[in-house]
């Protein structure tokens, strides 16, 4: 189960949800969890 952090790394994690730190995305969207949009990552 390590991999899994590493594979969000190089799908590009460029948006997160600011509740769900796990939940990121290369673009802009909404959190499939809670409905926020996500913010993007500096
Ligand atoms: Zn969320």
């Amino acid at each position: 189960m390590k991999n899994v952090n590493f594979q969000i790394e190089a799908t590009g994690d460029k948006y997160v949800c600011p509740m769900h730190p796990d939940v990121t995305s290369d673009k802009a969207g909404k959190c499939p969890k809670c409905g926020m949009n996500l913010v993007a990552k500096k």
